[in-house]
C-alpha cells in the first residue's frame, strides 16, 4: 500500500482525513478520473447533458414536501421533506450513478463494476448502466444476497451480473474489498461506481459534487415555498452522501443548523452501532483517512442497524472534517426510534420511508419541537420503504 497523500504532495483531503491509501497499480486511474471529473464539470456540454439526464432519467427536480399533518401532530416548526424518494429507482443513488456513467462514458471505459450492501446501489448503478448499454457487474455480500434477494432480482433483470462475496463477514465491507480487487485487474477497461462519498479521492468530491444537486435544489425551493432557509437540516448518515448532498447546499448560510443522524441499532450498551462519526476513532479503510469503528487493536468492528443501507462501520471523509470544525453536529437515532418515525410518516403523511431517512425523521420531529412554531426543519428523505416493509412488519409484529 502506497500513502502518497500522507506524504509531502496532500492531494484529495479533507482537513486530516481523506487521501489515497491504496495499491500503486490503482493511482494512474484515480489520477485519471480526478484530471476527467475536473474537465468535465468545467465543460458546459457535460453540464448540459447531465442536467438532461437529471430531469429524464433521474426524475429531477424533486418535490420539496411541507408535512402538514406531521407538523400538527409535532406542534413546532415546520417539517419539510426533500424527497429523493421520488427519484427514479427510489433513492439518491440514482444522482450518483447516472454522473457516473456519464463520466465513464466521456473517459472510454466499457465496462463498470460497482459494490452493494442492501442492493440500493447495485439497482442504481444496474438501472444507469442499462440505459447507457454498458456492461455491470456487482459485488454484494453473501450474507446480503439472501437477506436482499429482491434486490438481487432487480439488478439481474437489469441486465447486471451479481457476483456474492464470501469472504470475511460477507457484508458491504468485503463486497468493496472485492470490487477494489476486480478494479485493480481490469483498471485500463473498467470504471469503479463507488456508491458514497467514500474511498480513495478523487471518489469522495465526486460522489459529493453529484449529490450536491439535492441540497441547492432545496435551498432554492425553500426560498420559494417557505420563504426563506431552513433553521436546521437534517440528514442520515450511512457512508453520508445523501447527508453531504443536502449540506453542500446550506453550508456557507451560517444560521442554518446541521445535523448529521446516524444508527444506533439497538440502542443496547455494548451492542452494534453503526455511529462511526460519533462513537468511532480515526483510521483508514477503503483507500482513506476517516472516523471508523474499531477495537483496541485497530481491528474494524462490525456495524449494525435496522436499517441495511446505514450498516457501515465507515463513513465519508468530509463528515470526519466537518465533525471536527463543528459546522455539522451528529447525531443518533436507534432502531426503535427510526421504525416509529416510519409509522408516523407512513400513518400521518402516506409516505413509506425508507428505514435509513426515518432515523433522521425521528431527530427531526425532536428538532421540530425544541425549535417551535415559526422555525423550518428540513430533513431529506433519502428513499422510499418498500424495500423495508418486511422489516417493519416484523418489528411492530405484523
Ligand atoms: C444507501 C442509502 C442510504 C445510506 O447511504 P448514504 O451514502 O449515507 O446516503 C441512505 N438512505 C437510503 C434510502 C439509501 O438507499
Amino acid at each position: 500500500m502506497t500513502m502518497s497523500a500522507a506524504g509531502a504532495e496532500p492531494i484529495g483531503r479533507f482537513g486530516e482525513y481523506g487521501g489515497q491509501f491504496v495499491p500503486e497499480s490503482l493511482m494512474a486511474a484515480l489520477a485519471e478520473l480526478d484530471r476527467e471529473r475536473l474537465s468535465a464539470f468545467a465543460d458546459s456540454t457535460f453540464l448540459t447533458e447531465l442536467d438532461h439526464l437529471r430531469r429524464i432519467v433521474i426524475g429531477r427536480p424533486t418535490p420539496l414536501y411541507l408535512a402538514q399533518r406531521l407538523t400538527a401532530e409535532v406542534g413546532g416548526a415546520r417539517i419539510w421533506l426533500k424527497r429523493e424518494d421520488a427519484a427514479f429507482t427510489g433513492a439518491h443513488k440514482i444522482n450518483n450513478t447516472v454522473g457516473q456513467l456519464l463520466l465513464a462514458q466521456r473517459m472510454g471505459k466499457m465496462r463498470v463494476i460497482a459494490e452493494t450492501g442492501a442492493g440500493m446501489h447495485g439497482v442504481a448503478t444496474a438501472a444507469a448502466a442499462a440505459y447507457f448499454g454498458t456492461p455491470c457487474e456487482v459485488y454484494m455480500g453473501a450474507e446480503d444476497t439472501r437477506r436482499q434477494s429482491h434486490n438481487v432480482a432487480r439488478m439481474k433483470m437489469l441486465g447486471a451480473q451479481v457476483h456474492p462475496v464470501s469472504t470475511g463477514t460477507q457484508t458491504l465491507k468485503d463486497a468493496i474489498n472485492e470490487a477494489l480487487r476486480d478494479w485493480v485487474a481490469n483498471v485500463e477497461s473498467t470504471h469503479y461506481v463507488i456508491g458514497s462519498v467514500v474511498g480513495p479521492h478523487p471518489f469522495p468530491q465526486l460522489v459529493g459534487d453529484l449529490q450536491s444537486v439535492i441540497g441547492h435544489e432545496a435551498r432554492a425551493q425553500m426560498l420559494q415555498q417557505a420563504g426563506s432557509l431552513p433553521d436546521a437540516v437534517v440528514a442520515c448518515v450511512g457512508g453520508g452522501s445523501n447527508a453531504i448532498g443536502i449540506f453542500r447546499g446550506f453550508l456557507d448560510d451560517p444560521g442554518v443548523a446541521i445535523y448529521g443522524v446516524e444508527a444506533a441499532g439497538s440502542g443496547e450498551a455494548g451492542a452494534p452501532h453503526s455511529a462511526a462519526v460519533g462513537l468511532g476513532r480515526p483510521g483508514v479503510l477503503h483507500g482513506s483517512r476517516s472516523y471508523l469503528l474499531q477495537d483496541g487493536d485497530g481491528q474494524v468492528l462490525p456495524a449494525h442497524s435496522v436499517a441495511p443501507g446505514l450498516d457501515y462501520p465507515g463513513v465519508g471523509p468530509e463528515h470526519s472534517m466537518l465533525k471536527d470544525s463543528g459546522r455539522v453536529a451528529y447525531l443518533s437515532a436507534n432502531d426503535s426510534e427510526a421504525v416509529s418515525a416510519f409509522q408516523a410518516l407512513a400513518s400521518r403523511e402516506g409516505i413509506l420511508p425508507a428505514l435509513e431517512p426515518s432515523h433522521a425523521v425521528a431527530r427531526g420531529m425532536d428538532l421540530a419541537r425544541d425549535l417551535g412554531e415559526g422555525a423550518d426543519v428540513l430533513v431529506c428523505l433519502s428513499g422510499r420503504g418498500d424495500k423495508d416493509v418486511d422489516i417493519v412488519a416484523r418489528e411492530v409484529g405484523l
